[in-house]
């Protein structure tokens, strides 16, 4: 394990943040000064790490993603009480004031709460070539990356209901849109709406994207029909970062991403959830703001706890 302390630090700590993205270092800003101990274990392996650049964060607007975390941390290193640990959090016990968390490196921290701030992972892709335009001309969300990608030939890889609301949003980026979407899972009213604008519906699976240093080139279909694309948006497949909230028994949405109230709570007492590991909306000030409400979330609850310890009749 490869620890940051430059100081001895206490096994025990009032807080645990377990991943360090924008919404584990909001939160850890808020708790160090607040005068918490917090120790931030960070696998340091999120999702936007395929990506050359961050949009749309203001001040930071282009700005790598490390870069944005190594600002970050270099910040939040003037609060000697928040100390950071790169590792993997396998295993949670114990329950609200005496939690317990386990490492894949075999080390083992107490806290008195815990913020899961995992994010979401992309589940292994099915075509092949995605990977490598992925987060160079093919990506997920049009407002972070639309900008770049304007007026390009534009395909849209989705299914189901998914698929016509991410023609529609990126419609407002390019008027070069294609739709591939393989199982027949539009309506017929779907289809009418793309067929009047003259947007090319291809309902064979798509099994290959040709590309050149990540520029798209081309898209091959399981039909064996190619055709030439330059970027795309895709819906991708996600699981949340971690499993270790749902084995803690916190509740869950649809696509695995913990239930948490304004201020962070989870249905666990003590066991709090920031970004988009507890969110249905993926954009860095969203994990900023939800770290930082979590993190006042976590500081009232600690506050009231150390108020009552401080009756002395
Ligand atoms: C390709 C791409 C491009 C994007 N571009 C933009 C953009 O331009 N603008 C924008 O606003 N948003 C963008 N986003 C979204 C943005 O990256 C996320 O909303 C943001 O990073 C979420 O922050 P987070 O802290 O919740 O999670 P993350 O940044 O994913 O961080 C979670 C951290 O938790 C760690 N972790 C997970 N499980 C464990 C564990 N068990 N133990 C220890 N650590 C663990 C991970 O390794 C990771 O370091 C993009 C996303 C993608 C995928």
């Amino acid at each position: 394990m490869i620890s940051t302390a430059s100081v001895p630090f206490p096994n025990r700590t009032d807080v645990i943040i377990i991943g360090g993205g924008p919404a584990g270092m909001s939160a850890a800003l808020v708790l160090g000064r607040a005068r918490r101990s917090v120790l931030l274990i960070d696998e340091a392996l999120p999702r936007n790490r395929v990506t050359r650049e961050s949009h749309g964060f203001l001040t930071r607007d282009g700005i790598e993603p490390f870069e944005l975390r190594r600002i970050a941390r270099e910040q939040i290193a003037a609060y000697p009480s928040v100390q950071f640990v790169q590792g993997a959090v396998l295993k949670a016990e114990g329950s609200d004031g005496d939690f317990q968390i386990t490492t894949a490196e075999g080390e083992i921290y107490l806290c008195r709460k815990l913020l899961f701030a995992v994010g979401m992972k992309d589940l292994p892709m099915n075509i092949e070539g995605l990977e490598s335009v992925y987060g160079k001309s093919a990506y997920v969300c049009p407002y972070c990356d639309g900008w770049e990608m304007q007026d390009r030939a534009i395909a849209i890889i989705a299914e189901g209901k998914h698929a016509l609301h991410l023609v529609r949003t990126v419609a407002g980026w390019t008027d070069d849109l294609a739709l591939f979407s393989s199982g027949d899972t539009l309506s017929d009213e779907e289809k009418e709406e793309l067929r009047i604008r003259n947007i090319p519906l291809y309902e064979s699976p798509v099994r290959q994207i040709f590309s050149e240093e990540g520029e798209t080139k081309a898209i091959r279909l399981e039909d064996g029909t190619e055709i030439a694309r330059s970027a795309i948006f895709f819906a991708p497949h996600l699981a949340p970062g971690s499993d270790v909230p749902a084995v803690l028994g916190c509740e869950a949405m649809e696509s695995g991403a913990m239930i948490v109230d304004e201020m962070g709570h989870s249905s666990v007492a003590g066991v709090f959830g920031a970004g988009d590991g507890a969110s249905q909306k993926y954009q860095l000030s969203l994990a900023v703001a939800a770290g930082s409400m979590a993190g006042v979330g976590i500081n009232v609850e600690l506050l009231e706890s150390d108020w009552q310890q401080k009756i002395h009749i």
